[in-house]
């Protein structure tokens, strides 16, 4: 069957905090601002949440000490930040994307995909498009978006951030992996700076391209379910929906802590926690999903969620924390505390179970076997007489 091709935009706030900021006091435009903990003379703790393009000349970026930026950069304006304002200004930036489409999925407080697929009458052609998304903006907020086109949310996600700030790319390539080859795999959505140190050094791969050439095996056999994704997302495969009402058809947990934390082991063992009550929640439902999203917030309210999706559906607690994990760590701001860990899983699928026959398929359908003897245990004893190995 011929799939229809998509259109879906990527929209990013430039340097959102600090646009604010200089929207609200002129007096600071020009010059390098940078919002986060108080620098308190070089001696101060905590990290800088953002900087402007021209702080970031400095060498100052988001998620640097505080103590470090104020070494780069001791001239700057250090400012402590307005979760409030941010959020009033966000919320008009996205009353106003959602006018151009229904199917929108905000991921965070200045990014958000709209999916476009047929709106070509009504809009023009996808630059067309673009301009008339960052006129909009614009006008209703005096702020800059950049902005990326393309056949799906990887190759959209990519466009916006290359030509920032003020940016619009369009991906026109429908083959997302010749658009991607060139690109150092840094650009690659979900490649945080310890897994590319990690390809360079096991496969010395440098561009999307190369990392596209590596054996899926090879990859799978290295980094399990992620090595898998590296796979498809290196070859431009993408076909995670926009998610709009997605969320009404999950079943996650989310969990408050005690008092906010920075400390890994007590994250992890959070997520471990997580991942099992959603899997055996799953299980117990009958249901297998393919969409796990990870929600995140931090000590000051401001809330993230990411989202990976993965090539069949699953109810596995294994698969869920891998991807759980990999979500924490690829997104997570150094340092900061967090406050509400929350993992679910959606995009429920009723396709059949795809790879049940390959290395993956028995490995999962293993392991599966051993979690529904958990369930049965559990169903005895109580949901503590099984305690996953993190959780100790
Ligand atoms: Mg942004």
């Amino acid at each position: 069957m011929a799939r229809i091709s998509r259109l879906i935009a990527h929209v990013d706030m430039d340097s959102f905090f600090t646009a604010v900021e200089v929207l609200d006091d002129p007096s600071l435009a020009g010059k390098p601002v940078m919002v986060g903990a108080d620098p308190r003379g070089g001696r101060g703790r905590g990290v800088v949440s953002a900087a402007s393009y021209e702080a970031r000349r400095f060498g100052v970026h988001s998620a640097m000490p505080v103590s470090r930026a104020f070494r780069l950069c001791p001239r700057g304006v250090f400012l402590p930040g307005r979760m409030e304002r941010y959020q009033e200004v966000s919320g008009q930036v996205m009353t106003v994307l959602s006018g151009f489409t229904p199917v929108m999925e905000q991921i965070s407080v200045d990014e958000a995909f709209l999916d476009l697929t047929g709106c070509g009458r009504l809009l023009g052609g996808p630059g067309e498009t673009g301009v008339k998304i960052k006129k909009a903006v614009k006008a209703a907020t005096g702020l800059t978006a950049s902005v990326g086109l393309g056949p799906n949310k990887l190759a959209a996600k990519i466009a916006s951030d290359l030509e920032k700030p003020d940016g619009l790319v369009v991906v026109a390539q429908p083959d997302v992996g010749v658009f991607l080859s060139s690109l150092p795999i840094r650009r690659l959505w979900g490649i945080g700076p310890k897994t590319e140190e990690a390809l360079k050094k096991k496969f010395r791969v440098a561009t999307v391209g190369e990392l596209a050439g590596i054996p899926p095996e090879r990859l799978e056999k290295e980094y399990g379910l992620m090595g898998r994704y590296l796979h498809q997302r290196a070859n431009g495969v993408d076909d995670d929906p926009v998610g709009g009402d997605e969320e009404a058809k999950s079943i996650g947990r989310e969990t408050t802590f005690d008092s906010d934390t920075s400390d890994q082991k007590q994250i992890h063992k959070t997520l471990v926690y997580l991942c099992d009550r959603v899997a055996g929640r799953l299980r117990a439902s009958g249901a297998a999903g393919r969409t796990v999203t990870l929600k995140l917030r931090y000590e000051s309210f401001e809330t993230h969620t990411f989202r990976q999706t993965l090539a069949a559906p699953t109810d596995v607690y294994r698969e869920i924390l891998e991807l759980a994990e990999m979500l924490f760590q690829n997104n997570y701001m150094a340092g900061r505390k967090v406050r509400l860990l929350g993992v679910s899983v959606s995009n429920f699928s009723d396709s059949p179970e795809l790879g049940l026959f390959d290395e993956t398929g028995k490995n999962r359908e293993k392991q599966r076997k051993v979690e529904l003897a958990v369930d049965k245990v559990r169903g005895k004893y109580g949901k503590r007489s099984v305690l996953r190995a993190g959780e100790l």
